[in-house]
């Protein structure tokens, strides 16, 4: 039994699934919000991704469907009123600004030799921007 759960977890080792598709990526391929004072924070790639989070797909599709499937709230294990005033740009947004803030850390001052999460933090932006635009 034991050696049965160890090799289930073997095989998604690493891997998030989507609140809003439930499909299964890449944790960097994801958004990863943690609720904080009754907001919710995005955490981008690069910062320890502590604690009870969810992960969605920087997609607009996604977050209205984790919106309306109130996933937020089972997912943080709360009442869904934390969320009343939750919408598609707030989420999205909250999201780019993150990533926005966290790119100007790592190109800034002690930033150099991240050039491969500067670019994945960059690729992430331009995901969001294309979402926020559609
Ligand atoms: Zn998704």
């Amino acid at each position: 039994m034991a050696h049965t759960r160890f090799g289930r977890k073997a095989m998604h080792a690493g891997k998030r699934t989507c609140i809003g598709c439930h499909t299964r990526k890449d944790p960097n391929e994801l958004l990863r919000f943690n609720l904080v004072g009754g907001s919710l924070v995005c955490v981008p790639e690069g910062r320890p991704r502590t604690g009870r989070g969810v992960s969605l797909c920087p997609d607009r599709q996604c977050v209205r469907r984790a919106i309306k499937s109130r996933a937020f709230a089972r997912a943080f294990r709360t009442s869904n009123d934390v969320f009343q005033d939750l919408c598609v740009d707030k989420v999205l947004a909250e999201a780019l600004n993150a990533y926005k803030t966290r790119l100007v850390e790592v190109r800034g001052p002690g930033g150099p030799g991240h050039e491969v999460l500067a670019d994945s933090l960059n690729n992430m932006i331009i995901r969001l921007e294309q979402a926020i635009k559609e």
